[in-house]
């Protein structure tokens, strides 16, 4: 875990031990100075308009004390954290904060120049560096937290919109795992930064919502090999979050920022993994039919170019069928769009037990489905189209209804040798010219052309 205490702060720092001790030796005569201080202080600060805007006085009341004794144990890095919380609380800006230590570090030296040490000036001044860096970490939190509050909404809100632009809704048990980690995160830095002192923080990974989605199947839906990462990232975050809490409850804040930072590292596998879940959902939905749940024609362009490279891989001759249903239009006009609908889902479930899992249908259209399929021999290729008719021909569809009815469809079958280079565009008015052959010649039948050159 990187190292972020007092330890490494003093070595950056570079206060020596024999600069500490002089600040200790004169722990007397510094404390006999504080009313200097304060008088040094406040004549300068009455020259400004903010300390009228302050409702509380700038430094605790432990601030001098503490900052002279220069022992730096837990109450000084304590006493500062909370002293720049308060200043950041108050509004003071960070520059505002470095001007007032600025103020301090110049009252400081005029303080002991009469004793003529530099060893002590530079002990004073090195402490003054301290409780900067202790403040730019504390603002540094908050600056953090700010992003992260707005990264977050706006992802959740990108989210959601990319979802409307299909006419759906986000997948809500995922987006609320997403967006209850990111809140986890967010109420551990609001902890740790002393916004929320009875936050209810479930240690447990599997109370959050993160967790009981992965308990609940969710974990089943993450890719093998990114498993157990997640679930060790998902731990870790709760880990640090629940240490970075327990730190600031007990105002022991050194390693407050290590943490964060750490669970923030282990958060981002966390989002990423669940931004790529998220991600698929949305392709599957977009390139899905709603009504049939088989694949759209937003599919079909991808579906057609991954065949017309499988088959030229393999040397397979490629195969598009172009189905449509005959006089389709009397059955809506007769039962109803209801009924209609029902009809395009059975017919769908027809293709789907017709054609093997390695061959794609999808609804192009209306009452249309093309049938892609790669084969050694085009024979099979119009073969198939033919038992699809057949099939269909044979079937009784709405049986559930009042008026069951048979139905025949209209085909049109390509296929297309593996050395031919044709565009998908080509392909396709290829295949339908074939299936308007098979309805001009009295519908109910396959249409099929065998293109080699
Ligand atoms: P043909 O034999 O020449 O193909 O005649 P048809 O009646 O099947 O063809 P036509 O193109 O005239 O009609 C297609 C009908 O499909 C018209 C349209 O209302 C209907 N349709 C398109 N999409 C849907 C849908 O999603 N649900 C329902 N129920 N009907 C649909
Ligand atoms: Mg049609
Ligand atoms: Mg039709």
């Amino acid at each position: 875990m990187r190292k972020n205490n007092m330890h490494l702060i003093k070595e950056m720092i570079g206060l020596s031990v024999s600069e500490a001790k002089a600040v200790q030796d004169h722990n007397e005569f510094l404390m006999a100075q504080m009313p200097y201080f304060d008088s040094c202080f406040n004549h300068w600060l009455q020259k400004f308009d903010f300390e009228n805007t302050l409702k509380d006085p700038i430094f605790r009341t432990d601030f001098y004390t503490i900052f002279v004794y220069c022992e730096f144990t837990d109450p000084f890095y304590s006493v500062m954290y909370d002293q720049a919380l308060r200043w950041h609380r108050a509004g003071l800006s960070h520059n505002h904060v470095m001007v007032i230590l600025s103020k301090v570090r110049k009252i400081f030296i005029s303080m002991v120049e009469e004793k003529a040490n530099p060893c002590l000036a530079k002990g004073l001044c090195h402490t003054v560096d301290m409780v900067q860096s202790i403040v730019n970490s504390v603002f540094q939190l908050h600056e953090t937290l700010h992003n992260m509050k707005k990264r977050s909404e706006l992802e959740v809100d990108r989210m959601q919109r990319t979802f409307q632009l299909i006419s759906l809704s986000a997948p809500k048990v995922l987006l609320q795992a997403f967006i209850d980690h990111q809140n986890w995160k967010i109420r551990a830095y609001e902890a740790a930064l002393g916004d929320i002192v009875d936050a209810n923080f479930p240690f447990s990974t599997s109370e959050c919502q993160l967790g009981k989605w992965l308990n609940s199947g969710g974990l089943e839906t993450i890719p093998e090999d990114q498993k157990m990462q997640f679930i060790e990232a998902h731990e870790k975050v709760h880990e640090l979050g629940y240490l970075a809490l327990q730190d600031a409850r007990a105002h022991h804040p050194e390693k407050i920022t290590a943490f964060l930072g750490e669970m923030e590292n282990a958060s981002d596998l966390v989002c990423n993994v669940l931004l790529q879940l998220i991600n698929e959902v949305f392709i599957r939905a977009s390139t899905m039919d709603h009504l049939t749940e088989i694949a759209n024609r937003n599919a079909f362009g991808g579906q057609l170019e991954q065949n017309i490279s499988l088959s030229k891989r393999h040397q397979f001759w490629l195969g598009l069928i172009v189905m449509d249903i005959d006089y389709f239009k009397p059955l809506n006009d007769n039962y109803g769009h209801a009924y209609g609908d029902q009809v395009l889902k059975e017919v769908s479930q027809v293709l789907v037990s017709s054609v093997r899992t390695e061959d794609d249908i999808c609804r192009w259209g209306g009452e249309e489905f093309t049938i892609l399929a790669i084969d050694t021999d085009p024979a099979n290729i119009h073969n198939l189209a033919e038992r699809i008719r057949i099939k269909i021909e044979q079937s009784e569809f709405c049986q559930s209804t009042d008026s069951p009815t048979q139905l025949t469809v209209s085909l049109g079958s390509v296929a297309l040798h593996p050395l031919l280079d044709k565009t998908s565009d080509e392909i396709f008015k290829m295949a339908d010219e074939q299936l308007y052959l098979a309805k001009q010649d009295g519908r109910n039948r396959v249409k099929a052309r065998i293109i080699d050159n």
